[in-house]
């Protein structure tokens, strides 16, 4: 692991895809671009899906428990229900011996009563019969069939789950917003839903634009690189739960770049592009192209990596569309700061961002004044180290990291022993 430690001289952030300009007027802080983006988002209508294909979505209901959970007592063990009473004082000295009067399964749907002075044999999750006041675990008896011989003894409601003791009718189980996981589904399925409103999936077309790119698999001439950023991003919109399409080799062309965004209108919920925002002139023609509809924002971003940034709306639909710079660190920086939250606000998520955590730097570091860096690095328990190659198109480096540094706005170096802000990524 290519990690900085203690002693060496400091990490220095060394994206150079864009110089600081003088003064800091000119950029926009990374709060104010997000709430921008998250301003052109519209949450998706919900959509009723069985309990199978929920998994992972989002919940656009509350759900409710129509009946009592559990909604009949029943027995927590296999054992015998028997009354408080002839079991009370029974132990290895003193044990008791009940007549056992017949036995009640799991799915056993008839009425049963316990008459005093006799054990029914139950098994777990079975319904109580009526009167009995606890069970008896298997465990404490020697398991008679016709008669049982008890030596232990417990109060009464011992091994008993009382219906409504999980969950009262007209509980809420699951709150609306909830992304669903295993337990959530669980507990849906409990209570007898077999279908739920929830949001879609988010389709995301990832767009990777430049003269430059070539499929990997395909041989590369001097000059000429493989489209990695694509393939990564689409990655990380699956990542973050949403359907991806990758829709690659886009040249420098601005008839192309917009007629390939028309096209994947059909199919998009989000639009992400990478390449071609930079301040090139016409060679940056994802922004020369889209900035003639009107409907587009391309500013510089208080952050590095990842300063040139734009996003607007597209086509009839308003479609939201963010477009991200080319570097690979940088489109990946600015996915997970800026594309992750907006998937998330399509769902009606505000918690789908990257955690922050505080840890410990093992080594000092640098950073340019007035905008916010985001280091790679390796997150080790409660120790953050950055890692060597900080450049926005170090792509192995940042292949070895597990986390981001958050460096703010005001600071320009960090000290070994400092505490640090840390984004983990997922
Ligand atoms: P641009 O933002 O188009 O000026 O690109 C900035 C840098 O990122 C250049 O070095 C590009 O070659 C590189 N780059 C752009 N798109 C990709 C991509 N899809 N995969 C890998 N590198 C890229
Ligand atoms: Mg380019």
């Amino acid at each position: 692991l290519a990690a900085q430690v203690p002693g060496h001289p400091p990490v220095t952030n060394t994206d150079t895809s864009a110089t600081t300009p003088p003064g800091n007027g000119a950029l926009a802080s990374v709060e104010t671009h997000l709430a921008d983006i998250l301003a052109t988002i519209v949450t998706l209508q919900p959509t009723r899906l069985g309990l199978s294909e929920a998994e992972g979505l989002v919940l656009a209901e509350d759900v409710i428990a129509a009946q009592a959970l559990p909604s009949f007592d029943n027995s927590a063990m296999d054992g015998y229900a028997v009354h408080a009473e002839d079991v009370a004082g029974a132990s290895e000295q003193n044990p008791v011996t009940l007549p056992v009067v017949g036995e009640i399964a799991a799915g056993d749907t008839g009425a049963y009563a316990l008459a005093q002075g006799s054990a029914i044999r139950i098994m777990t999750g079975a319904m109580l019969p009526h009167a009995a006041e606890l069970v008896i675990p298997v465990e404490w008896t020697d398991g008679g069939t016709a008669r049982v011989t008890i030596t232990a003894n417990a109060d009464a409601g011992h091994a008993i789950r009382l219906a409504g003791g999980d969950a009262q009718a007209g509980e809420v189980l699951v709150p609306r917003g909830t992304r669903l996981k295993p337990m959530h589904i669980a507990a849906i399925a409990a209570a007898g839903h077999g279908s739920i409103e929830v949001r879609p999936r988010p389709r995301v077309v990832v767009l990777s634009t430049g003269d430059e790119l070539a499929e990997p698999g395909t041989p590369l001439v001097p000059g000429r690189i493989w489209d990695s950023n694509s393939f990564m991003i689409a990655a990380a919109a699956r990542e973050a739960g949403c359907i991806a399409y990758r829709q690659a080799g886009i040249s420098d062309n601005a008839d192309e770049v917009l007629r390939t965004i028309e096209d994947q209108l059909v199919r998009a919920d989000l639009l992400v592009t990478t390449g071609g925002v930079s301040m090139g002139g016409e060679h940056d023609v994802v922004k020369s192209a889209l900035q003639q509809l009107g409907t587009m924002t391309f500013r510089k971003v208080a952050m590095q990596p990842g300063m040139p940034q734009g996003f607007g709306t597209i086509g009839e639909d308003s479609i939201p569309i963010i477009t991200l710079p080319g570097n690979p660190v940088s489109a990946y920086v600015s996915f997970q700061v800026f594309v992750r939250p907006a998937l998330g606000a399509l769902q009606d998520d505000a918690g789908l961002g990257l955690a922050t955590v505080r840890a410990e730097l093992t080594a000092p570091l640098r950073s340019p004044p007035g905008r916010r860096s985001y280091l790679r690095a390796v997150l080790t328990g409660d120790r953050i180290t950055p890692l060597t190659g900080q450049g926005s198109h170090q792509i192995a480096t940042l292949g070895r990291a597990n986390a981001l540094i958050t460096v703010p706005e005001w600071v320009v170096q960090m000290q070994a022993g400092e505490p640090a802000d840390v984004l983990v990524l997922p």
